[in-house]
């Protein structure tokens, strides 16, 4: 079952009609999400839980009922662990983490 929730209000592609983002379509490594009617849609049963569609979206948008990327991020501040890896400290994917997080740990 998908942990994956969609907050269809934060995507800046459903709320301007001057955005072209379609990062959550390029990264999704199942093609779960679709752009219909030139909005994002995901369909639950075929996500796999990775989390790129976390990662990649500028505004938020997406997120896992199982992860907290800010946790994590004070987690691993407050450990001073600096090397992680998605087997030994993630149920998904490292590319769950932005590129703002990964510059910052
Ligand atoms: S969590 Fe992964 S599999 Fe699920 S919709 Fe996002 S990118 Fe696709
Ligand atoms: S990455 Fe985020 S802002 Fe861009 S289309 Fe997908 S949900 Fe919308």
């Amino acid at each position: 079952m998908s942990n994956l929730k969609f907050n269809i209000s934060s995507c800046i592609r459903a709320t301007s009609k001057f955005s072209n983002c379609q990062n959550c379509v390029d990264i999704c490594p199942v093609q779960t999400i679709q752009l219909v009617n030139n909005i994002p849609a995901f369909t639950p049963a075929e996500c796999i839980s990775c989390g790129g569609c976390v990662g990649v979206c500028p505004t938020e948008s997406f997120s896992l009922t199982n992860f907290s990327a800010i946790d994590f991020f004070f987690d691993n501040l407050e450990k001073k662990n600096y090397e992680f890896s998605c087997k030994k400290d993630l149920d998904c994917c490292l590319s769950v983490l932005n590129v703002e997080y990964l510059l910052s740990i």
